[in-house]
């Protein structure tokens, strides 16, 4: 059943998309962090929403379980086929076209195996943003973010993924295309289908294609990096951050000084302050406007907010080079975790207003349980 199932998929996507030699499907059996080890019964690369939909029909019929797999940078496994060798991983990543970008909608429709990273500079030629921005921009694709309904640094501003879609092509378990690939700004029909597919990991069908919002772009950029006490000093500098810059805050990033410390050591990195601090904040400004009154703005605010004695001291980029310097700060965090050894991944979700009393609780426990676990 196998053979003929593996002989049935190659006449739809072409044998060399058909891939069954463990060689081949190593990549594609494990998951980013090496956490998970699957052994597929083939890693099939559909390049068209048609050819997507065949192979479900005929996985469906020979009762062989769907894997889709995006970028593959996902931190839960959940695009690694299980040990069966009966799993039938679905690769996006030859579905990657713009199929069209509408400047006066500003929108962009695209395919799910689009890398989010190519997806930014398209946006980009044609002076717009698209503003879902994560680490794994490189090799990451649209439908994997949709999939997970990635947040990223520009949450605060922009919203989750989920709040960048317009419209959704997906293909359902039964092989038929749902097309909502509506690019509507005001749509108030009912029932927002499209919502169920996102953050769904793939369990209720295969996203092929998505209508996402395009912003203006950003003429001026300011980046800085504060020194804080604790998480609650946070709060008390996003709150006063947000109250002196309005929406142009579009990133607020809070790590602690074991993360920095992590980055130096596995990235040599360089951290801008003589003395380590117990806490960071990475912020950026962002405005249509260019011009320099974006820095004088996040310069007056940074410094009432060490006159108050909410942050320790703040450093400001004064290049775009020294702007990646402090974003690779925060970047490489993952991957320095993951170079230091296991560690146990978490993506919560709580209040702003109850962040710092979180993690003083959770380190306080964490230390109590574990005294040798770093937090
Ligand atoms: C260095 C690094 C930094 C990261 N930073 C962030 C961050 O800041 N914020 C954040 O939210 N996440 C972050 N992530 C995790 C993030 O969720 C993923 O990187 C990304 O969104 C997943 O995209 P992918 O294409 O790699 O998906 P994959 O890993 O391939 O898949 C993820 C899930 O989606 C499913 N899937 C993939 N494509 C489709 C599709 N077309 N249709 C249906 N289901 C599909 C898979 O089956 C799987 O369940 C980071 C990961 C890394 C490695």
């Amino acid at each position: 059943m196998s053979g003929s199932l593996i002989a049935r998929l190659a006449a739809v996507v072409g044998a060399a998309h058909v891939l069954t030699d463990p060689r081949d499907t190593a990549p594609f059996a494990t998951d980013w962090r090496k956490r998970y080890f699957g052994k597929p019964l083939a890693v099939v690369r559909p390049a068209t929403t048609a050819e997507v939909a065949a192979v479900v029909r005929l996985c469906v019929e020979a009762r062989a379980a769907v894997v889709p797999q995006g970028g593959n940078t996902g931190l839960c496994g959940g695009a690694t086929p299980d040990a069966s060798g009966e799993q039938v991983v679905v690769s996006l990543a030859r579905l990657n076209r713009v199929r069209a970008l509408d400047p006066v909608n500003s929108t962009i429709t695209v395919e799910a195996g689009c890398v989010l990273a190519n997806l930014q500079r398209a946006a980009d030629e044609a002076d717009r943003l698209f503003p879902l921005s994560l680490a794994a921009e490189g090799s990451c694709e649209i439908g994997g973010n949709l999939s997970t309904n990635a947040g990223g640094v520009q949450v605060l501003r922009y919203g989750n993924t989920r709040d960048l879609v317009l419209g959704l092509e997906v293909v359902l378990p039964s092989g038929e295309v749902w097309d909502g690939l509506r690019g509507l700004r005001k749509d108030n029909t009912g029932y927002d289908l499209k919502q169920l597919f996102i953050g769904a990991e793939g369990t209720l069908g295969i996203i092929t294609a998505a209508v996402l919002k395009l912003f203006p772009k950003p003429r001026a950029q300011a980046t800085a990096i504060a020194a804080l006490r604790t998480p609650r000093d946070a709060l008390r500098l996003l709150e006063q951050v947000q109250a002196h810059c309005g929406d142009r805050l579009t990133a607020f990033e809070l790590f602690s000084a074991l993360c920095i410390a992590l980055v130096r050591k596995h990235f040599n990195v360089p951290v801008p302050f003589e003395t380590a601090h117990p806490q960071y904040a990475l912020l950026e400004l962002s405005d249509t406007h260019a011009g320099e009154g974006l820095v004088r703005l996040l310069e007056s605010t940074l410094a009432d907010a060490i006159e108050s004695g909410i942050a320790l001291d703040a450093v400001i980029a004064t290049s775009g080079a020294q702007a990646k310097q402090l974003w690779a700060l925060r970047e490489n965090i993952s991957e320095a975790q993951a170079a230091e050894g296991p560690n146990i991944k978490h993506d919560i979700s709580i209040p702003i207003s109850r962040i710092g009393e979180f993690i003083e609780t959770t380190d306080a426990r964490l230390a109590a349980a574990f005294p040798a676990c770093g937090w």
